[in-house]
């Protein structure tokens, strides 16, 4: 596999055209998507349109003249899209973890005498720490009961409210079977909640052919909305109106504007809002998602199961005795958008790879993630990435004496 050949992959590329839509500066290998999403062309003259006009010019009349109340639900129809659900069935508010916070509240009260929040060990850890403090909040009648990713199925009985799972794992990204697991919650009557922060935009997602009740996910990775951008909610059609949000804030009230003194929850998804939507962060996800929306996704998950690919057998090929091991599963299909590499020094070497311009993270204790983002990912990225690795690994610039303090974010 030489460099020529990967120039003519991208030539074939039928999605090469839509790097055009992002603004990716000059010398930099960009495979963080994953972690925090490219920058679409379009979002910066939609900020400044929406700065100028709508906010500047037409101050507190958008809210109705320029539609900015109708956001979470307009891009929440928009993202539903992209994961299988229908219209009215997802909405964009608050960030993941609140998110969470929300559902697993309002769903424990559906399931009185079942005292169990499933999940497993290696679940990414807001979601562990959001349920812990939600258990702590409640009556001391609940309880976490975390197991081993092979122990799962045989974790389900009848004492356990919600499987709380999140789809790709963010450390090794490898893919649960959502429609089993989910069939196998509800033959014990256990409502299933997956996080799909790492899903969308990166896998398949069909929520509705799995029969998922709950779902929640990130704006700001795969979906390129922007760092902090706003997160999203799925409750099935069929629980709408039975699950409560436990922040019952005004924008969830069936009548905002009536300024009634009792809460009232609004009908349907609604209610899930709590306050007011943060409009320039909203706008630039919805710039992000209609960008999705126009995209071939069968092709771009096909892509990105190919660059996958590529990375393994340029590592396989090339890193062979470098201390380098491959921590994702080797089958593209099990494989979400990203591959991690283990390496005993993995925080000094992404910290030199990093200034060689290939950006990639770090996930302790030991792991290199590399994220495919395959709209704008190019075949010849993947090589330059891997002649880069081996050679910070064979110089050794990893030493570096200001690469062992660790930054804040890694
Ligand atoms: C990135 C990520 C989140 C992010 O949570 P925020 O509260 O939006 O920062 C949550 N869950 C998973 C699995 C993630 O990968």
């Amino acid at each position: 596999m030489d460099r020529e050949t990967c120039l003519s992959f991208d030539r074939q590329d039928p999605l090469a055209a839509v790097r055009q839509e992002f603004a990716l500066p000059d010398g930099v290998i960009y495979l963080d998507g994953n972690s925090l999403g490219a920058l679409p062309r379009q979002t910066a003259q939609r900020l400044n349109q929406v700065i100028a006009e709508e906010w500047g010019t037409g101050l507190i009349r958008s809210w109705n003249a320029a539609h900015w109340i109708d956001a979470p639900a307009r891009i929440g129809d928009k993202i539903a899209r992209l994961i299988g659900a229908s219209a009215g069935e997802v909405i964009v508010a608050d960030s993941t973890s609140v998110n969470l916070f929300k559902l697993l509240a309002g769903a424990l009260r559906l399931q009185p005498g079942r005292h169990f929040i499933l999940t497993e060990s290696a679940n990414f850890p807001t979601d562990l720490y959001i349920a812990q403090g939600l258990i702590e909040l409640l009556d001391g009648n609940h309880a976490l009961r975390v197991v081993e990713r092979g122990e799962l199925e045989r974790a389900l009985d009848g004492s356990v409210a919600i499987l709380m799972l999140t789809h790709v794992d963010y450390a090794s990204g490898e893919i649960h079977d959502m429609r089993r697991l989910t069939s196998a919650a509800h033959q014990h009557g256990t409502l299933a909640l997956w996080d799909l922060s790492h899903s969308a935009g990166a896998v398949p997602v069909d929520l509705k052919a799995s029969q998922v009740d709950l779902a929640i996910g990130c704006g700001y990775k795969y979906l390129n909305g922007g760092p902090g951008a706003p997160a999203y909610l799925f409750i099935a059609r069929v629980l709408q109106d039975a699950i409560r949000s436990p922040l019952s804030g005004w924008m969830g009230h069936a009548a905002p504007f009536a300024f009634e003194s009792e809460y009232r929850a609004a009908a349907g998804i609604s209610r899930q809002l709590a306050g007011s939507p943060p409009i320039l962060s909203m706008l630039a996800l919805e710039v992000a998602v209609d960008l999705w929306l126009k995209v071939d996704r069968p092709e771009a998950r096909k892509k990105s199961m190919a660059l996958g690919d590529l990375f393994i057998a340029l590592v396989d090929d090339s890193l062979r005795d470098l201390g380098i091991e491959v921590a994702s599963p080797r089958e593209a299909p099990i494989r979400g958008s990203q591959v991690s590499l283990r390496h005993q020094e993995a925080y000094r070497v992404m910290r030199a790879l990093i200034d060689r311009g290939v950006i990639g993270d770090f996930r302790t204790p030991d792991l290199m993630r590399f994220g495919f983002a395959s709209l704008y990912t190019r075949y010849v990225d993947i090589f330059d990435a891997v002649s880069s690795l081996r050679d910070v690994l064979i110089t050794r610039a990893w030493q570096r004496p200001e690469y062992a303090t660790r930054l804040t974010v890694t």
